[in-house]
Formats: C-alpha cells, structure tokens, sequence
C-alpha cells in the first residue's frame, strides 16, 4: 500500500523535507535571519531519547528552525501565522513535544514504525503503550533509518535530519506535526489501530488539517481560506488516500473549504468538532498514553 510512496500515515513525514517549498507560497521573506537577536538565541527542547540523543549538526539544524519560529512568531503580520509559530514554538520548548531521531527511537513507537512497513520484527502482540525499551531484530534499525526522515507517534517526533535539510522546511514541518500532536492524529487515522489499517475518510481530515496550519504558517496575510483550503487539498492528494467528504462533513457535503472553515472556526470557542490548528496549551492533550477505542 503507501509505503510506497513513504508516507504510509501521515505520521510518516517523509516527504515534508523534499516537498515543503510548494507551501513557501511566494510570500516576501520579511523575518530573515540576519541582524536579529534570535540568531544568537539558543532554544531548549527535550529529546525522546537522552541515551541515543539528535547528533549535534541535527541539533543546529533544530535551532535554525526553532529561530525561524520565533523570528516568525514576532513579526508575522497575520495573528494566526504569529500564533501558529508562538505556540509551536511554546509546546517544544515547554517539553510537551519531544524530539528525537529515528535511529534512537525505542518501545511502542518504534514498533509502529516497524508496523507500518508489516515487518517480520513487529508481528504477533504489539508492547504496551507506555514500553520505552522495545528494539526489534537486527535488520530493523538499518532499515528505519534508510526509509524513515520522520515519524510522530503521541507527542514524540523523530527525525533523520540530514546536511541537505533547509531549516526554514524543517520549521513548516514542526508546525504540521505539532499539530498532528495537538490532535493526537495517531488515534483517529486507523480502521484498525493494531494492524495499522488507514481509515481514509479519517486520515484525510488529520491530514488535511496539518497542511491547513503549514499554510496558514508559511503565507501571511496572503493566506485566505480559498487559497490555504486549496493548497491542503493538493498536498493531502499526494497520498492517495481513498475518502469521501460527504461521509465526514454536516449535511452530506462535499466541499473541502466547509471543513476548512470548521477548523478555522474553532479558533474562536470551544467545540471543535475537527481539531484545532493553533497548539495553545489550554488545548493540550492532558496525556499520550494508549488512544481511547473508538
Ligand atoms: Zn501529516
């Protein structure tokens, strides 16, 4: 199935790092780096896996985006695109996100990345949600790290980042993850969460709001509802999902700015009946323990 493609799930993010310059929009760069306080500012986060820690180029590459987040944060000019890096920025900093590289991931999470690709390491019962120590066979490792460039599982992240990765992509790809965390995407993505069958109707919504945020975040006040509903629409088609909106949306509708506009509405109170884009706190998961059945 989409492994094909590297994005099985959306929660494999590989292809963000390759793809992400097709959201830069053309919007005006209006928060380089240059004569700025936040290039010499060093960002705290919290790493998945002190005991096979990010290397230190990708931790530099790591400050690079968590600067572009913070430049954009003070001088976005629309309030969403502020908001979007501020608390991107926020959730990281404050530890609610842990990032992490592919070749340290360990326990449950790396038994879903295991899982997505059905390999012989990860048949049979699944470790439980809070296992921290689960490794697999031997082959396993080499073959995460050639196949996998990122993986979100509860509020972990983890990244091959390479000398390649440009920072400001590296940042757009924090922003749509943080939101697949925000949501807790893992558990409404699957038909069945053990066998990691995709629910399409299900994926294209998780999906389709992660890219929703990544607009909003890199346009600014060229970021209308019709363009960033567009933009997500195209992304999302990248992977092949099958769906049908009028199994989702109120009143049997078929329309994908209808959703956009839930989403966008949810910003406002407090029912958000299909996630939220902006990760504030008060929003936050109170825990990333096993999803709750559906
Ligand atoms: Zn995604």
């Amino acid at each position: 199935m989409l492994p094909r493609l590297r994005l099985a799930t959306g929660l494999l993010f590989t292809a963000c790092f390759a793809t992400v310059a097709l959201v830069g929009c053309g919007e005006p760069e209006v928060d380089a780096a240059s004569d700025d306080v936040t290039a010499q500012r060093m960002y705290s986060f919290v790493d998945v896996n002190p005991d096979a820690p990010l290397s230190a180029a990708a931790k530099k590459k790591l400050q690079g985006a968590l600067a572009k987040l913070d430049r954009v944060a003070q001088r976005g000019k629309s309030p969403l695109r502020r908001a979007l890096a501020a608390e991107t920025l926020a959730r990281i900093e404050a530890g609610d996100v842990l990032l992490g590289s592919i070749a340290g991931a360990r326990g449950i999470d790396r038994w879903h990345m295991c899982k997505d690709y059905a390999l012989p390491a990860c048949e049979g019962e699944a470790p439980a949600a809070d296992d921290r120590s689960w490794l697999g066979d031997d082959e396993l490792g080499a073959f995460l790290e050639r196949e996998l460039d990122g993986y979100q599982w509860g509020n972990r992240l983890y990244f091959t980042i390479q000398s390649s990765t440009d920072v400001d992509a590296l940042a757009v790809t924090l922003v749509h993850e943080v939101n697949h965390v925000l949501n807790r995407s893992e558990c409404s993505y699957y038909a069945d969460l053990d066998a990691h069958e995709v629910d399409g109707d299900l994926a294209f919504v998780e999906e389709y709001r992660a890219f929703l945020s990544e607009c909003y975040f890199a346009k600014d006040t060229s970021a209308t509802l019709e363009a960033c509903s567009a933009s997500a629409l195209a992304r999302v088609s990248e992977y092949g999902l099958d769906y049908d909106l009028t199994r989702v949306l109120p009143g049997g509708s078929d329309d994908p700015e209808l959703l956009a506009e839930l989403v966008l509405d949810a910003e406002e109170g407090d029912d958000a009946p299909f996630g939220r884009l902006v990760p504030r706190e008060e929003d936050w998961p109170g825990a990333f323990g096993a999803c709750d059945a559906r």
